[in-house]
């Protein structure tokens, strides 16, 4: 692809409707466990080296004849609707970079594909048209997706290709990006214009508790992806989907493409079929607090027991402040327990003010305004206080920094039972040791690990755990979908695997 000019950006958010806050445009601006808004040149340094889409893709295209006209990336945790305000700031600056960067051979985008905006369910679809309206319709325009993508028929018809993440912990997000130059390549190549695209839509959703690719039936389904591809189907994937979204096409997806459409259909169609006979095996396994902490007591290996508080993680929307796995750990008066994280920039605050080794009485977490959360009120005594600045170890987010803001380690005072509680400024996923580490914990001695973090924390934690059970503790993140208030899905699809149907409802 000599001398080609292909611009970059990326924009991505997981919108979770249910959940207490939404996105204005200072929470894309702001850096988190992922970098902050960053433009032009900046991109380059500030992406190097990271496990995330872009950076693959920016590392597969160097060294030969491309050049990268770089506009913007930006993130934002997780959490209910994208502002308007913020979607047509971020997209109105992407817009005029294409517009300053023209001519242009091609574009990529680094999206996620679950963006849901104040005035737009499907914020991708939304992006890529504005998108369109600069380039046009010859330009070639690739973008990626997160495995939680929830893809629409809009987003299929208006960009040439995505790929998708193919695992859960989402160790893949770079090369993810070096598959989406693969492709752009392949479509830019001689077969360009003969390019076919394939897709379905899955008639069930999956929590997200269900969709971990380390084990069957997942894996299963992610293992036959590359034994489709050749030489005539390019690009096989499929999105899980993202369930704590109310819009009409929430759910998995079969995303295909290549330059045969027989091969591309037969493939697309081999896919779709496999997952629906996946539905039988798609296993739930929630446990309540109390049962998964008295299986956590009673082992006796020597190593941690992972209790995965799967439905405050702020990962996927939670406010990563709900306080029921925690006051269950006291009542239970566990042993060896530290539960991580609960966000409280006024608990940082007091702990820092009082210093290490004092005790202090304060409202801990529960502050988020969810029905039926309150704070746990208790005296603590402050352990360790860190800026929150620290360097990410596992396989997913290795060599990201973190930048959480003030954090202090708080062991609860009642003397019956020996819990301590990481608490931080800002929401972050609780999916990599040096969360533990950085606080002066050694995670491998504990008896119990209570982590607000559905799947993506297995990377780094399964193999230091005796066992990993999941627990449905409050949060703002379903993992079980049959009572969620959906107003917004299309009538027939199935709220679970296997799951009841759901029924429009009568106005
Ligand atoms: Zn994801």
């Amino acid at each position: 692809m000599g001398n080609l000019r292909i611009a970059i950006a990326g924009c991505q958010h997981e919108t979770n409707t249910f959940a207490p806050m939404t996105a204005p445009f200072e929470e894309f601006v702001k850096a988190d466990a992922w970098p902050g808004l960053t433009k032009g040149d900046d991109l380059f340094e500030t992406m190097a080296g990271k496990n995330l889409p872009l950076a693959g893709f920016v590392d597969a295209a160097g060294g030969g004849d491309v050049q990268l006209c770089p506009i913007l990336w930006c993130s934002a945790e997780p959490s209910s609707y994208v502002s308007q305000d913020a979607f047509d700031r971020i997209v109105r600056m992407i817009c005029d970079g294409l517009r300053a960067y023209a001519p242009l051979d091609a574009v990529y985008l680094d999206l996620h594909g679950a963006m849901v905006t104040e005035e737009c369910e499907d914020g991708e679809g939304e992006l890529l048209h504005r998108v369109r309206g600069v380039i046009g319709h010859d330009t070639p325009l690739i973008a990626s997706l997160d495995l939680h993508a929830n893809v629409t028929e809009r987003m299929i018809a208006l960009a040439d290709g995505f790929s998708v993440f193919r695992t859960y912990p989402h160790v893949d997000m770079a090369d993810t990006g070096r598959r989406a130059f693969e492709l752009l390549q392949r479509y830019m190549g001689l077969d360009r214009g003969n390019m076919h695209k394939a897709f379905r839509k899955l008639p069930f959703l999956i929590p997200l508790s269900a969709q971990c690719t380390t084990f069957e039936p997942c894996k299963d389904i992610y293992a036959l992806l590359p034994t489709l591809e050749n030489n005539d189907v390019w690009s096989m994937d499929f999105a899980a989907g993202f369930p704590p979204a109310d819009i009409h096409e929430c759910g998995p997806a079969v995303v295909c493409y290549g330059r045969d459409a027989g091969q591309v259909e037969r493939a697309a169609e081999r896919l779709y079929r496999f997952a629906l006979d996946a539905e039988t095996r798609l296993d739930n396994p929630l446990l309540t607090p109390d049962q998964a902490i008295g299986q956590a007591m009673a082992t006796t290996t020597g190593k941690p027991v992972v209790l995965a508080d799967v439905q405050d993680n702020p990962g996927a929307g939670g406010s990563s402040d709900t306080i029921g796995l925690l006051e269950a750990l006291i009542r239970n008066r566990a042993t060896g327990a530290v539960l991580a994280i609960i966000n409280d920039p006024g608990a940082a605050r007091a702990a820092m003010s009082a210093g290490v080794d004092r005790m202090i009485e304060i409202d801990l977490g529960g502050k988020s305004g969810q029905p039926g959360q309150v704070p746990y009120h208790g005296r603590f005594k402050v352990e360790n206080t860190t800026d929150g600045c620290f360097l990410c170890t596992g396989a997913m987010y290795r060599g990201m920094q973190a930048n959480i803001g003030p954090m202090a380690l708080l062991r609860v005072g009642n003397e019956d039972c020996d819990v301590r509680v990481i608490v931080s400024s800002e929401r972050m996923q609780c999916l990599d040791l040096s969360i533990f580490r950085h606080m002066g914990i050694e995670p491998e001695r504990q008896n119990i690990l209570a982590i607000k973090s559905t799947v993506h924390f297995r990377a780094d934690f399964d193999p230091i755990a005796a066992a990993t059970l999941l627990v449905e503790a409050p949060g703002a993140h379903p993992c079980r979908l049959l009572n969620v208030p959906y107003r917004n899905l299309r009538p027939g699809v199935r709220l679970e695997p296997m799951g009841p149907v759901h029924m429009a409802r009568q106005v």
